[in-house]
């Protein structure tokens, strides 16, 4: 590997002059050379970091909690424990995770409203006192299983115009919000906050003006009530690469906004986020193999005349591939990833492409990544990479009909 040793983290620098594409081709050509070429990711720490350099210009007065939920590979969670975020785990094995890499409790929020008692009962035991709750029966699993319990009330946002939408599952109504309060003070709880989430894939920043606006008038509820409120979560959403939809800036523009008319400098509330895709959609390429292939020949064309010229629309390709829907294609069943190829070899001009639809390896008919794309004529034995594949991909996968996972080669690029 082309790399050169950096003290703060563990993974080296890639030399000057070679880049995280050089990486990817090294990776590929390497592979190639056995008989295996088995499906892999290249991630770029580099990116992570460069990710957090542009969280810290744009929000500096947000602390990110990272959302372990997103990328569970303990590289990401190691470089960003070394980055000193905070983090948000959902289970007791995510903060079992976090825990085991010496990160402190009170950098941990448990945010996931709807806990197993065993896992509350985990927290309690280790001293992760933060977490979310948006019902009655959650506040008295808490009451019953954890004496130091901060808690975060979730409220539900209007997500309608996010890829994947949360608060039909998550997220307690405003009105309900000074029942739920009042049941809080009624068991001897502590409400230390609110939260909301406005959907993974958020594509209306104002969407976070409106859920901060309604933070607000809980935060008022919860002074009535008595309580010394003083956390917002602003949660996640955060797109992950800036192919598509608003950018991060764009985003973050009317948060500052947001928060300088209901949340200002001076009302000593500290605000945090649970941003997952933003920090690692783009920095995991998956590369993958075409390991069978079909040519639907379209039955209305004449194939028996010998002397007519072939024409690309003539033919449809199926190619299936050494990763799928199974293993770190959910996301595109979930519409989280609607990213489609790149060719590892770049086409010549005048080269014919056909349109394909691309599937993964295991014998379910579900198994399709690509419903219609247009690629050159590729052969068995021919890479096909994919961008933008950090978020939900890795720590979503499986092994069903005994595929592995891809293996990830880490690198890391120079921060410009
Ligand atoms: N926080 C919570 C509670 C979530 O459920 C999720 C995603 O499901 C996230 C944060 C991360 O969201 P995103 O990937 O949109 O940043």
């Amino acid at each position: 590997m082309n790399s050169a040793s950096s003290p703060e983290f563990e993974f080296p620098f890639l030399e000057e002059g070679f880049s995280f594409r050089d990486t990817v081709e090294q990776k590929i050509n390497e592979s190639s050379r056995t008989d295996d070429r088995d499906a892999f990711y290249v991630c770029d720490l580099g990116d992570v970091l460069k990710k957090h350099l542009r969280w810290m210009r744009a929000l500096p007065h947000v602390t990110p909690f990272y959302a372990v939920k997103c990328n569970d590979s303990r590289a990401v969670i190691k470089t960003l424990v070394s980055l000193g975020t905070g983090f948000d785990s959902a289970s007791k094995t995510e903060l079992e995770l976090v825990l085991s890499l010496g990160v402190d409790p009170s950098r941990i929020i448990y945010a996931n409203p709807c806990k197993q008692i065993s896992h509350i009962k985990y927290a309690s035991a280790h001293g992760v006192q933060m977490m979310t709750f948006d019902s009655e029966a959650e506040l008295m699993k808490v009451a019953r299983c954890h004496d130091n319990a901060k808690l975060v009330l979730r409220i539900a946002t209007d997500d309608s115009k996010a890829v994947c939408r949360l608060s039909v599952k998550f997220g307690a109504p405003l009105k309900s919000c000074r029942g739920l309060l009042e049941r809080a003070k009624e068991l001897g709880l502590n409400v230390i906050g609110v939260s909301f989430h406005v959907g993974t894939g958020c594509t209306d920043p104002m969407a976070y003006m409106q859920a901060i606006a309604d933070a607000r008038c809980v935060f008022h509820m919860g002074d009535e009530l008595g309580f010394n409120m003083d956390l917002l979560d602003i949660g996640g959403g955060f797109p992950g690469s800036d192919d598509a939809g608003p950018k991060f800036e764009e985003i973050t523009d009317v948060i500052h906004s947001a928060l300088d008319k209901y949340f200002p400098a001076d009302s000593g509330v500290k605000v945090i986020g649970e941003p997952g895709s933003f920090y690692v959609a783009s920095a995991f390429t998956l590369v993958v193999n075409i390991i069978a292939k079909k040519v639907i020949m379209d039955s209305t064309s004449d194939e028996e005349d010998e002397g007519a010229k072939e024409k690309p629309t003539d033919k449809t390709m199926m190619y299936y591939v050494n990763d799928g829907l199974y293993g770190s294609f959910l996301g595109s069943a979930l519409d989280f990833i609607t990213n489609l190829p790149t060719l590892y070899k770049k086409p010549k001009p005048d080269e014919i492409m056909y349109p394909c639809s691309i599937w993964g390896p295991t014998c379910d008919a579900l198994d399709r990544i690509v419903e219609q794309c247009n690629l050159p004529d590729m052969q068995v034995g021919d890479w096909l990479v994919f961008e933008n594949m950090g978020a939900y991909t890795v720590a979503a996968s499986s092994t069903f009909n005994g595929f592995q996972r891809p293996g990830i080669h880490y690198v890391m690029s120079r921060p410009a």
